[in-house]
């Protein structure tokens, strides 16, 4: 359960309007996840390739931040003059890591930082092959997380957040994660959920492009469909397991059906440890509203989460969010009067709903994605890439009928293959 659109706030972000600019600047990577949305088959774009992408996405889609991906960007040896580029132009370098490149490299940090990079979000879960923290669970990654954020903390001025990939078998970790990252709102900004999303290979689809059946490559598939129910309202509830005064304010639904959240976006205000509310409608319309009037684009990032008190006056403005947030701190000051001296923190949490096939075939993506990307001339999804690398357009899904068969039924001619590139 989570709740209902006309209870949050759509954010107002488009195609040609939209905060987030995607940046592949590589494919190639130093550990190779499960569920990652990449092969690893083309290696290193060029300085001046990545350039023109750059200019390209602050022409077109009016970014306020680039999100350097990949693969692992940190891995690209001309990452330092890519964050410069990007920072020169007026945008947020943030780059989207599995850090290993900067475990026990404070030097490396202080470099990118000289260089301008805006922060990090580190992708760190437990279903990854990362070296010595195989097998572990979400808990013990903990000391893992710890240690990067306390490092960024310590070089100062940059935002740092969490991604993890949510699967049936981690999803009751994510009242933990979201309690520890509480405990450490003073070092962390942001948790990032991403749904477990795959085309299912268990022959309920076909899988087309351009009509013509072709065999699936794509790093994104699953062998069984049981994976890819995770969604938004799932980890909703988990979260509010962990803090009941969270609430998800703001949204972004699916291209093909009206009730699905595909992007669902909460801010949370607190002490260390002690939640007291969320960021509600009213707030995050005024965010949205006034720093595109005064910066020209719309906002997903910020860096500093540090809050005066004085914030919790414009309770009156925002009733449901941030008066309600005002309410609960005073009376639980009035038990504990210490807390009056403690620091007030933001932290938000955002869960991404990826690509969800439908039984009809049709695939349901997020409206207004804010993770297109450069292929070709044109903007494609990011989480779909690889189907433009590959076959030159999006798979089509095709339920299977008993008119249609199966691509592994199909009968070859001898050295006959099914088309897998197009190019
Ligand atoms: S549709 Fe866009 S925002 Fe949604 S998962 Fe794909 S790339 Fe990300």
């Amino acid at each position: 359960m989570r709740p209902p659109k006309s209870a949050m706030y759509r954010l107002p972000w488009s195609l040609n309007d939209n905060p987030i600019g995607w940046l592949e600047v590589t494919d190639k990577c130093n550990i190779y996840c499960r569920g990652c949305y990449r092969l690893n088959r083309y290696g290193h774009k060029t300085l001046d390739e990545i350039k023109n992408e750059i200019d390209y996405l602050q022409n077109w889609r009016n970014c306020d931040n680039i999100s350097i991906a990949g693969g692992e960007p940190l891995i690209h040896p001309n990452i330092l003059e890519i964050i410069r580029y990007i920072h020169d132009k007026g945008m947020k370098p943030l780059v989207l890591t599995n850090g290993v490149k900067l475990w026990d490299n404070k030097p490396f940090l202080q470099e990118l930082k000289k260089a301008g990079v805006f922060g990090f979000t580190f992708h760190i879960d437990s279903e990854q092959n990362r070296p010595h923290w195989k097998g572990k669970t979400e808990e013990d990654l903990f000391a893992l997380r710890l240690e990067y954020a306390k490092m960024v903390a310590e070089v100062g001025g940059m935002h740092v957040s969490f991604g993890s990939t949510i699967y049936p078998s981690n999803l009751d970790m994510v009242p933990r994660i979201v309690r520890w990252a509480n405990q450490h709102i003073d070092l962390i900004h942001g948790l990032v959920f991403i749904c477990f999303r795959g085309a299912p290979q268990d022959g309920k689809f076909n899988y087309t492009v351009e009509g013509k059946p072709v065999k699936v490559e794509v790093g994104y598939t699953a062998e069984d469909d049981h994976e890819l129910h995770v969604t938004s309202a799932d980890i909703y509830e988990k979260i509010k397991e962990a803090n009941p005064n969270y609430e998800a304010v703001a949204y972004l639904g699916g291209t093909q059906t009206h009730d699905a959240v595909k992007w669902m976006l909460g801010v949370q205000f607190g002490v260390k440890g002690r939640m007291y509310g969320s960021l509600g409608v009213r707030g995050m319309e005024v965010v949205q509203t006034a720093y595109h009037m005064l910066r020209g684009s719309y906002l997903a990032y910020t860096k500093g989460n540090k809050l005066t008190k004085a914030a919790l006056l414009l309770g009156p403005l925002d009733k449901k969010g941030i008066g309600k947030a005002h309410g609960n701190y005073w009376r639980d000051i009035l038990r504990n009067p210490t807390r009056a001296f403690q620091q007030f923190y933001t932290q938000s949490i955002g869960v991404i709903q990826a690509p969800d096939i439908l039984d009809d075939g049709r695939q349901d993506m997020c409206d207004s994605c804010p993770d297109m990307t450069f292929w070709n001339g044109k903007l494609v999804h990011s989480c779909r890439l690889d189907e433009w690398r590959l076959y030159g357009n999006y798979l089509q899904a095709q339920p299977v009928t008993q008119d249609i068969v199966p691509v592994s039924e199909i009968a070859l001619a001898e050295g006959e293959q099914l088309p897998v590139e197009a190019k």
